[in-house]
């Protein structure tokens, strides 16, 4: 996607409430690529008989995958569920496992669901305004919880890579769902 030269100056654009970029095309996620990693697979199929939805798209506005350089770009995760379980990101370990990530969400709430290979976990609420930093080792995927789309500026190291074998399995040992109308976190039936 090299659309600058190594080690040259650039702009590029985006919009602070939709996070979307004149200047470059999203990657798409449809519920269809990812019905498997919904716990609830025969409600994902439901859904499919009518619809495709689009369940999150992101822009890679930065360089390559080279080290020393960073990547960065807007995730915008589209509201919605899949028998009680919120729209998410597929989540990732990085490939160098040792390099962290930061996001700030531009606008919407929701969840930041992480775990490292040791199966430690933590969830933390995304807040309008606020960055959070994903440590090291951690993998990290996005929930929204509300009713608008959640928007996300984020940047990591260009070369970090994206694991997501392990997740696409068995999925994180935490689920974030509705229940009586507000969200919960749950452990995954799975592990
Ligand atoms: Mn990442």
């Amino acid at each position: 996607m090299n659309r600058f030269d190594w080690d040259h100056t650039f702009y590029v654009d985006f919009d602070l409430e939709s996070g979307f970029s004149k200047k470059a095309e999203t990657t798409k996620r449809y519920l269809s690529q990812m019905k498997n990693m919904f716990y609830d697979t025969e409600a994902a199929e439901k859904i499919l008989e009518k619809e495709d939805p689009l369940i999150y798209e992101f822009y890679e506005l930065g360089y390559d995958e080279r080290e020393g350089d960073l990547a960065f770009g807007t995730t915008i995760l589209y509201p919605g569920q899949v028998g009680g379980e919120y729209f998410m990101t597929k989540g990732h370990f990085h490939t160098i496992l040792e390099t962290a990530e930061v996001y700030y969400t531009l606008n919407g709430e929701g969840y930041m669901v992480m775990e490292n290979p040791e199966g430690d976990t933590v969830e933390m609420p995304l807040v309008k305004g606020q960055a959070l930093y994903v440590p090291r080792r951690y993998a990290h995927r996005t929930v929204n919880t509300g009713k608008d789309p959640l928007v996300m500026f984020f940047s990591f190291q260009a070369n970090a890579g994206h694991d997501y074998g392990t997740i696409e399995t068995k999925g994180y040992h935490k689920m974030i769902v509705e229940r009586d109308g507000r969200p919960v976190v749950v452990p995954n039936p799975k592990w």
